[in-house]
Protein backbone atom coordinates (compact mmCIF):
# COMPACT_ATOMS: atom_id res chain seq x y z
CA UNK A 1 0.00 0.00 0.00
CA UNK A 2 1.41 3.67 -1.14
CA UNK A 3 1.16 6.62 0.88
CA UNK A 4 -2.52 8.03 1.76
CA UNK A 5 -2.71 11.88 1.09
CA UNK A 6 -4.06 13.81 4.09
CA UNK A 7 -4.74 16.81 3.20
CA UNK A 8 -4.01 19.86 6.24
CA UNK A 9 -6.22 23.10 6.41
CA UNK A 10 -4.15 25.57 9.24
CA UNK A 11 -6.68 26.74 11.67
CA UNK A 12 -7.03 28.27 15.30
CA UNK A 13 -10.66 28.49 16.92
CA UNK A 14 -9.28 32.08 17.82
CA UNK A 15 -9.59 33.45 14.51
CA UNK A 16 -12.84 32.38 14.00
CA UNK A 17 -12.85 33.00 10.19
CA UNK A 18 -15.51 31.06 8.91
CA UNK A 19 -14.70 32.25 5.46
CA UNK A 20 -11.39 31.60 5.01
CA UNK A 21 -12.60 27.60 6.57
CA UNK A 22 -15.15 27.39 3.80
CA UNK A 23 -13.10 28.35 0.80
CA UNK A 24 -10.60 25.97 2.35
CA UNK A 25 -13.27 23.33 3.05
CA UNK A 26 -14.24 23.70 -0.69
CA UNK A 27 -10.84 23.41 -1.99
CA UNK A 28 -10.83 19.94 -0.23
CA UNK A 29 -13.57 18.98 -1.75
CA UNK A 30 -12.65 19.93 -5.38
CA UNK A 31 -9.34 18.30 -4.74
CA UNK A 32 -10.76 14.57 -3.12
CA UNK A 33 -14.23 14.67 -5.78
CA UNK A 34 -16.01 13.26 -2.91
CA UNK A 35 -19.03 15.06 -3.23
CA UNK A 36 -18.92 14.60 -7.21
CA UNK A 37 -19.06 10.73 -7.04
CA UNK A 38 -22.45 10.85 -4.84
CA UNK A 39 -25.76 9.88 -6.50
CA UNK A 40 -28.48 12.30 -6.49
CA UNK A 41 -31.41 12.50 -4.17
CA UNK A 42 -29.54 9.81 -1.86
CA UNK A 43 -28.97 10.46 2.01
CA UNK A 44 -25.88 11.23 3.56
CA UNK A 45 -24.88 10.89 7.20
CA UNK A 46 -22.02 13.62 9.28
CA UNK A 47 -21.03 11.94 12.22
CA UNK A 48 -20.57 14.24 15.04
CA UNK A 49 -20.40 14.67 18.71
CA UNK A 50 -22.54 16.83 20.18
CA UNK A 51 -20.49 17.09 24.11
CA UNK A 52 -22.11 16.13 26.67
CA UNK A 53 -23.55 18.13 29.10
CA UNK A 54 -21.15 20.72 30.56
CA UNK A 55 -18.56 20.42 27.86
CA UNK A 56 -18.51 23.19 25.06
CA UNK A 57 -15.24 21.99 23.64
CA UNK A 58 -17.25 20.31 21.06
CA UNK A 59 -17.14 20.74 17.54
CA UNK A 60 -18.78 24.34 16.61
CA UNK A 61 -22.22 23.83 14.78
CA UNK A 62 -21.11 26.62 12.76
CA UNK A 63 -18.30 24.15 10.89
CA UNK A 64 -21.14 21.60 10.36
CA UNK A 65 -23.36 23.67 8.70
CA UNK A 66 -20.44 24.62 6.03
CA UNK A 67 -20.10 20.84 5.12
CA UNK A 68 -23.49 20.36 5.15
CA UNK A 69 -24.23 23.59 2.66
CA UNK A 70 -21.95 21.74 0.02
CA UNK A 71 -23.29 18.45 0.15
CA UNK A 72 -27.11 20.14 0.37
CA UNK A 73 -26.25 21.74 -3.04
CA UNK A 74 -25.76 18.05 -4.77
CA UNK A 75 -28.94 17.66 -3.75
CA UNK A 76 -28.15 15.38 -1.20
CA UNK A 77 -29.73 15.41 2.19
CA UNK A 78 -27.09 15.26 4.76
CA UNK A 79 -28.18 13.74 8.44
CA UNK A 80 -26.33 14.32 11.85
CA UNK A 81 -26.19 10.66 13.10
CA UNK A 82 -25.20 9.53 16.74
CA UNK A 83 -25.71 6.84 18.85
CA UNK A 84 -26.46 6.49 22.29
CA UNK A 85 -24.12 6.45 25.13
CA UNK A 86 -23.01 3.46 27.39
CA UNK A 87 -23.20 5.15 30.48
CA UNK A 88 -26.26 6.87 31.70
CA UNK A 89 -26.71 10.15 31.58
CA UNK A 90 -28.35 13.01 28.69
CA UNK A 91 -26.66 11.06 25.54
CA UNK A 92 -28.25 7.62 26.63
CA UNK A 93 -31.10 8.17 25.30
CA UNK A 94 -32.79 9.21 21.93
CA UNK A 95 -34.95 11.55 23.20
CA UNK A 96 -32.97 13.68 25.79
CA UNK A 97 -29.76 13.36 22.98
CA UNK A 98 -31.83 15.02 20.67
CA UNK A 99 -32.35 18.40 22.90
CA UNK A 100 -29.07 18.30 24.15
CA UNK A 101 -27.79 18.36 20.51
CA UNK A 102 -29.85 21.34 20.31
CA UNK A 103 -29.07 22.68 23.44
CA UNK A 104 -26.01 23.15 22.30
CA UNK A 105 -26.55 24.66 19.04
CA UNK A 106 -27.36 21.51 16.43
CA UNK A 107 -30.80 22.89 15.44
CA UNK A 108 -32.03 22.38 11.81
CA UNK A 109 -31.71 26.21 11.67
CA UNK A 110 -28.18 26.33 12.37
CA UNK A 111 -26.72 22.90 10.96
CA UNK A 112 -29.36 22.32 8.01
CA UNK A 113 -29.39 18.90 9.11
CA UNK A 114 -32.04 17.02 10.94
CA UNK A 115 -30.73 14.50 13.57
CA UNK A 116 -31.10 11.03 13.90
CA UNK A 117 -29.92 8.77 16.60
CA UNK A 118 -29.09 5.33 14.43
CA UNK A 119 -29.62 2.95 17.73
CA UNK A 120 -33.35 2.98 18.63
CA UNK A 121 -34.86 4.79 21.83
CA UNK A 122 -31.43 3.46 24.18
CA UNK A 123 -28.98 2.04 22.43
CA UNK A 124 -31.13 -1.33 22.00
CA UNK A 125 -30.88 -1.69 18.29
CA UNK A 126 -27.80 -2.51 16.00
CA UNK A 127 -27.37 -4.49 13.07
CA UNK A 128 -24.89 -7.13 12.83
CA UNK A 129 -21.23 -7.05 10.22
CA UNK A 130 -19.20 -10.20 9.79
CA UNK A 131 -15.10 -9.51 10.08
CA UNK A 132 -13.84 -12.31 11.80
CA UNK A 133 -11.02 -10.08 13.09
CA UNK A 134 -9.05 -11.29 16.34
CA UNK A 135 -11.04 -9.97 18.98
CA UNK A 136 -13.89 -9.34 17.19
CA UNK A 137 -15.81 -11.85 14.85
CA UNK A 138 -19.40 -10.14 14.54
CA UNK A 139 -19.48 -5.96 15.11
CA UNK A 140 -22.88 -4.65 16.50
CA UNK A 141 -23.56 -1.30 14.55
CA UNK A 142 -26.39 0.47 15.20
CA UNK A 143 -29.34 -0.32 13.07
CA UNK A 144 -30.01 2.61 10.97
CA UNK A 145 -26.67 3.34 9.95
CA UNK A 146 -27.49 0.45 7.09
CA UNK A 147 -29.65 3.05 5.49
CA UNK A 148 -26.50 5.64 4.59
CA UNK A 149 -24.04 4.42 2.23
CA UNK A 150 -22.41 8.30 2.35
CA UNK A 151 -20.29 9.33 5.41
CA UNK A 152 -18.68 12.31 6.63
CA UNK A 153 -16.76 12.00 10.00
CA UNK A 154 -16.41 14.81 11.47
CA UNK A 155 -13.86 14.10 14.64
CA UNK A 156 -13.05 16.51 17.02
CA UNK A 157 -9.23 15.09 17.93
CA UNK A 158 -8.66 15.21 21.91
CA UNK A 159 -7.04 13.01 24.68
CA UNK A 160 -8.91 9.91 26.25
CA UNK A 161 -8.31 8.49 29.30
CA UNK A 162 -8.84 4.85 28.22
CA UNK A 163 -7.56 4.83 24.33
CA UNK A 164 -5.38 7.68 24.81
CA UNK A 165 -6.65 10.11 22.03
CA UNK A 166 -10.03 9.94 20.26
CA UNK A 167 -9.75 10.18 16.28
CA UNK A 168 -11.66 9.76 13.70
CA UNK A 169 -11.34 5.94 14.20
CA UNK A 170 -12.85 6.06 17.40
CA UNK A 171 -16.03 8.44 16.02
CA UNK A 172 -16.45 5.57 13.43
CA UNK A 173 -15.69 2.86 15.91
CA UNK A 174 -17.07 3.62 19.00
CA UNK A 175 -19.62 6.45 17.86
CA UNK A 176 -21.20 4.27 15.35
CA UNK A 177 -21.87 0.90 17.85
CA UNK A 178 -25.09 0.31 19.18
CA UNK A 179 -24.75 -0.11 22.86
CA UNK A 180 -24.02 -3.71 22.76
CA UNK A 181 -21.11 -3.18 20.69
CA UNK A 182 -19.96 -0.29 23.08
CA UNK A 183 -19.94 -3.16 25.96
CA UNK A 184 -18.08 -5.57 23.53
CA UNK A 185 -15.41 -3.32 23.12
CA UNK A 186 -15.21 -2.12 27.09
CA UNK A 187 -15.57 -5.78 27.94
CA UNK A 188 -11.75 -6.09 28.64
CA UNK A 189 -11.84 -2.81 30.59
CA UNK A 190 -13.45 -2.60 34.12
CA UNK A 191 -11.51 -0.45 36.71
CA UNK A 192 -10.64 -1.75 40.50
CA UNK A 193 -10.07 0.09 43.62
CA UNK A 194 -6.79 -0.11 45.43
CA UNK A 195 -8.22 -0.66 49.20
CA UNK A 196 -4.69 0.43 50.61
CA UNK A 197 -5.58 3.95 48.97
CA UNK A 198 -9.12 4.12 49.43
CA UNK A 199 -10.81 6.09 52.80
CA UNK A 200 -14.10 5.15 51.83
CA UNK A 201 -15.35 8.49 51.21
CA UNK A 202 -18.54 7.67 49.10
CA UNK A 203 -17.82 10.02 45.61
CA UNK A 204 -17.30 7.61 43.67
CA UNK A 205 -20.70 5.87 44.60
CA UNK A 206 -22.92 8.93 44.23
CA UNK A 207 -20.70 9.43 40.91
CA UNK A 208 -21.26 6.42 39.57
CA UNK A 209 -24.50 6.36 37.30
CA UNK A 210 -24.75 2.32 36.58
CA UNK A 211 -24.88 2.24 40.40
CA UNK A 212 -21.64 0.02 40.42
CA UNK A 213 -20.02 1.01 43.32
CA UNK A 214 -20.66 -0.04 47.07
CA UNK A 215 -18.92 0.69 49.89
CA UNK A 216 -17.98 -2.53 52.33
CA UNK A 217 -16.17 -2.24 55.09
CA UNK A 218 -15.05 1.39 54.75
CA UNK A 219 -13.80 0.54 51.26
CA UNK A 220 -15.67 0.99 48.01
CA UNK A 221 -16.05 -2.36 45.78
CA UNK A 222 -16.82 -1.99 42.25
CA UNK A 223 -19.32 -4.94 41.01
CA UNK A 224 -20.54 -6.50 38.38
CA UNK A 225 -23.23 -3.43 37.15
CA UNK A 226 -19.90 -1.66 35.79
CA UNK A 227 -20.08 -1.08 32.00
CA UNK A 228 -16.43 0.13 32.34
CA UNK A 229 -17.26 3.86 30.73
CA UNK A 230 -14.09 4.68 32.56
CA UNK A 231 -15.46 7.76 34.27
CA UNK A 232 -14.76 7.25 38.01
CA UNK A 233 -11.26 7.12 37.11
CA UNK A 234 -10.80 10.52 37.48
CA UNK A 235 -13.52 11.21 40.43
CA UNK A 236 -11.52 9.81 43.20
CA UNK A 237 -9.66 12.08 45.23
CA UNK A 238 -7.12 9.67 46.42
CA UNK A 239 -6.50 8.40 43.27
CA UNK A 240 -7.64 4.73 44.23
CA UNK A 241 -9.59 3.61 41.59
CA UNK A 242 -7.37 2.23 38.89
CA UNK A 243 -6.97 0.54 35.43
CA UNK A 244 -4.67 -2.68 34.44
CA UNK A 245 -3.63 0.25 32.27
CA UNK A 246 -0.98 -2.23 30.16
CA UNK A 247 -2.95 -5.09 28.71
CA UNK A 248 -6.78 -4.01 28.64
CA UNK A 249 -7.00 -0.75 27.47
CA UNK A 250 -4.29 -1.79 24.14
CA UNK A 251 -6.59 -4.45 23.31
CA UNK A 252 -9.97 -1.55 23.86
CA UNK A 253 -7.89 0.10 21.45
CA UNK A 254 -8.13 -2.60 18.98
CA UNK A 255 -11.46 -3.80 19.49
CA UNK A 256 -12.19 0.36 18.46
CA UNK A 257 -9.75 -0.29 15.34
CA UNK A 258 -11.91 -3.67 14.53
CA UNK A 259 -15.66 -1.75 14.67
CA UNK A 260 -14.30 0.95 13.00
CA UNK A 261 -13.22 -1.47 10.03
CA UNK A 262 -17.17 -2.50 9.84
CA UNK A 263 -18.61 0.52 9.86
CA UNK A 264 -16.50 1.46 6.63
CA UNK A 265 -17.96 -2.13 4.76
CA UNK A 266 -19.74 -1.33 1.41
CA UNK A 267 -20.02 2.67 2.48
CA UNK A 268 -17.87 5.69 0.74
CA UNK A 269 -16.18 8.12 3.78
CA UNK A 270 -14.34 11.23 4.60
CA UNK A 271 -12.97 11.99 7.70
CA UNK A 272 -12.12 14.81 9.05
CA UNK A 273 -10.25 15.26 11.91
CA UNK A 274 -10.39 18.93 14.22
CA UNK A 275 -7.10 19.43 16.18
CA UNK A 276 -8.93 22.33 17.35
CA UNK A 277 -9.09 22.84 21.53
CA UNK A 278 -7.60 19.67 22.25
CA UNK A 279 -8.56 18.60 26.04
CA UNK A 280 -6.96 15.80 27.99
CA UNK A 281 -10.05 14.39 27.96
CA UNK A 282 -13.44 13.50 25.19
CA UNK A 283 -16.13 15.60 24.84
CA UNK A 284 -18.32 12.99 26.96
CA UNK A 285 -16.62 14.34 30.04
CA UNK A 286 -19.09 16.45 32.21
CA UNK A 287 -17.34 19.89 32.32
CA UNK A 288 -15.20 22.18 29.91
CA UNK A 289 -11.35 21.56 30.42
CA UNK A 290 -8.50 23.94 29.26
CA UNK A 291 -6.95 23.14 26.19
CA UNK A 292 -3.56 21.18 26.54
CA UNK A 293 -2.04 22.83 23.58
CA UNK A 294 -2.30 25.46 20.96
CA UNK A 295 -4.76 24.59 18.06
CA UNK A 296 -3.23 22.84 14.44
CA UNK A 297 -6.21 22.51 12.07
CA UNK A 298 -7.68 20.26 10.62
CA UNK A 299 -6.90 17.02 8.78
CA UNK A 300 -9.00 15.05 6.21
CA UNK A 301 -8.44 11.90 4.62
CA UNK A 302 -10.04 8.63 2.61
CA UNK A 303 -7.95 6.61 4.92
CA UNK A 304 -8.86 7.18 8.85
CA UNK A 305 -5.76 5.58 9.90
CA UNK A 306 -3.40 7.91 8.14
CA UNK A 307 -5.95 10.82 9.33
CA UNK A 308 -5.10 9.94 12.77
CA UNK A 309 -1.93 8.99 12.66
CA UNK A 310 -1.26 12.50 11.14
CA UNK A 311 -3.33 13.95 14.24
CA UNK A 312 -1.45 11.83 16.85
CA UNK A 313 2.22 12.63 14.97
CA UNK A 314 0.91 16.70 15.53
CA UNK A 315 -0.01 15.67 19.22
CA UNK A 316 2.01 13.45 20.37
CA UNK A 317 4.02 15.00 23.06
CA UNK A 318 1.57 16.07 24.93
CA UNK A 319 -0.87 12.76 24.33
CA UNK A 320 1.94 10.39 25.23
CA UNK A 321 2.75 12.57 28.60
CA UNK A 322 -0.55 12.08 29.61
CA UNK A 323 -1.28 8.49 28.41
CA UNK A 324 1.59 6.91 28.71
CA UNK A 325 0.34 3.04 29.11
CA UNK A 326 -0.48 2.79 25.83
CA UNK A 327 1.57 0.98 22.91
CA UNK A 328 1.01 3.47 20.50
CA UNK A 329 3.13 1.45 17.86
CA UNK A 330 1.45 -1.65 18.41
CA UNK A 331 -1.94 -0.39 18.19
CA UNK A 332 -1.45 1.79 14.94
CA UNK A 333 0.54 -1.46 13.26
CA UNK A 334 -3.04 -3.54 14.23
CA UNK A 335 -4.92 -1.02 12.34
CA UNK A 336 -2.87 -1.54 9.07
CA UNK A 337 -2.82 -5.40 9.63
CA UNK A 338 -6.49 -5.48 9.42
CA UNK A 339 -6.39 -3.11 6.37
CA UNK A 340 -8.06 -0.12 7.82
CA UNK A 341 -5.48 2.20 6.13
CA UNK A 342 -1.71 3.11 6.22
CA UNK A 343 0.24 4.83 8.32
CA UNK A 344 2.38 5.96 5.86
CA UNK A 345 0.72 9.67 4.75
CA UNK A 346 1.66 12.52 2.67
CA UNK A 347 0.68 15.64 4.31
CA UNK A 348 -1.05 18.07 1.49
CA UNK A 349 -1.76 21.50 2.76
CA UNK A 350 -4.29 23.74 1.50
S1 LIG B 1 -13.75 8.08 45.71
FE1 LIG B 1 -11.83 6.93 45.99
S2 LIG B 1 -11.38 7.06 48.18
FE2 LIG B 1 -13.54 7.65 47.93
S3 LIG B 1 -14.66 5.69 48.20
FE3 LIG B 1 -14.29 5.91 46.01
S4 LIG B 1 -12.37 4.80 45.66
FE4 LIG B 1 -12.51 5.15 47.85
S1 LIG C 1 -17.74 1.79 38.18
FE1 LIG C 1 -16.67 3.40 37.06
S2 LIG C 1 -16.25 2.48 35.05
FE2 LIG C 1 -17.82 1.24 36.02
S3 LIG C 1 -19.74 2.10 35.28
FE3 LIG C 1 -19.30 3.09 37.25
S4 LIG C 1 -18.23 4.99 36.67
FE4 LIG C 1 -18.18 3.63 34.86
Amino acid sequence: MGKSIVYFIPYSSKEKNLKYLREKIEKVFFLTKFLDKLNYGRKLAIKVHFGEEGNNNHLRPEYVRIIAEMVAQKSIQPYLVETSTLYRGKRNNKKEHIKLAQEHGFTLYDTLCQIEILDGNSGESYYEVSINSQYTKKAKLAQKLRRYLYLINLAHFKGHLATGFGGVIKNLGMGLASKGGKLDMHSVSHPFVNENKCIGCGICVDYCKEGAIKIHNLVAKIGPLCVGCAGCLSICPNSAIEFRWDQDTNILAKKVLEYAKATLIDRYALHFNFLINITPNCDCYPRTEEKIMEDIGILISFDPLACDQAGFDFAKKEITKLYSHLNYDEIFDFGEKIGLGTRDYELCEI
